[in-house]
């Protein structure tokens, strides 16, 4: 979700690139799981934490919402997937033991806590959450290093390229209503939900090569189709 908000409202005031030392290290957690509690509906998905979630449990996207795992929300004019919380407000992915069942593949927005994501045009920085995290005795770490994702440089442009997109595509549907030309805005959403979520990003013939670097091509060369597509639409 983007947010327009003080950073240092919450936050230690500064941002961070990959290479800078910050305050982020929590040792491992220890047992605690509270940011895997309580967490409404604001851990949303982008189109790789998706495709991760679906390689690794071998589930379509349509068996993740009808297993209860991920739910749909109009975020910014678009219809985006988040995390689902149970009814004890536990994340679906939260095991008996307080343990993320799939931390190979969690998602960004918790591969990255307690940083977040602070957006500037086409790029981002990170920032250091204030207050959100039960550890405050934590070290400094390499910001590289605390989020742990492979390609790193690709999966910054990546991400860079898609928030672009969503915020594109939210500036347009305000635009689009303040016009009284709204009525094609369920249609962009479902559009843009099914072609970045709910279809394979990769042809079948594809699956044999499919990696990270290719997957975040497909996907920038699809914010580009959509686009164009978008436009048309509207
Ligand atoms: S996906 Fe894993 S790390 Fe993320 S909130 Fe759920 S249990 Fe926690
Ligand atoms: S709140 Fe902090 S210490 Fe607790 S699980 Fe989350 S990151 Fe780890």
């Amino acid at each position: 979700m983007i947010r327009e908000i003080s950073l240092s409202d919450i936050s230690d005031g500064k941002t961070y690139e990959l290479n800078d030392m910050v305050k982020a290290d929590t040792g491992g957690c220890a047992g605690c799981h509270k940011c895997c509690t309580g967490m409404g509906s604001s851990i949303i998905l982008d189109p790789y934490d998706v495709w991760q979630i679906k390689e690794e449990l071998n589930m379509s996207f349509q068996q993740l919402l009808s297993e209860g795992y991920i739910e749909l929300n109009m975020v910014d004019g678009l219809i985006l997937p988040n995390l689902r919380m149970n009814e004890k407000e536990r994340c679906s992915f939260l095991n008996e033991e307080g343990r993320c069942s799939i931390h190979k593949v969690r998602p960004g927005i918790c591969r990255i806590f307690p940083l977040g994501r602070v957006y500037d045009g086409k790029d981002f920085k990170y920032f250091l959450q204030k207050d959100q995290c039960a550890k405050e005795s934590r070290s400094k770490i390499k910001v590289k290093k605390w989020i742990d994702t492979a390609n790193v440089t690709e999966n910054h442009r990546f991400i860079s390229q898609w928030h672009y997109f969503v915020r594109w595509v939210g500036d347009r549907n305000i635009e689009l209503k303040n016009t009284g030309r709204g009525e094609c805005i369920n249609d962009i959403a479902m559009y843009v939900l099914n072609e970045f979520f709910v279809a394979d990003i990769y042809k079948e013939e594809q699956r044999a090569v499919a990696d990270d670097g290719l997957f975040y091509m497909l996907v920038i060369n699809k914010i580009d189709v959509a686009r164009k597509a978008i436009e048309g639409l509207s």
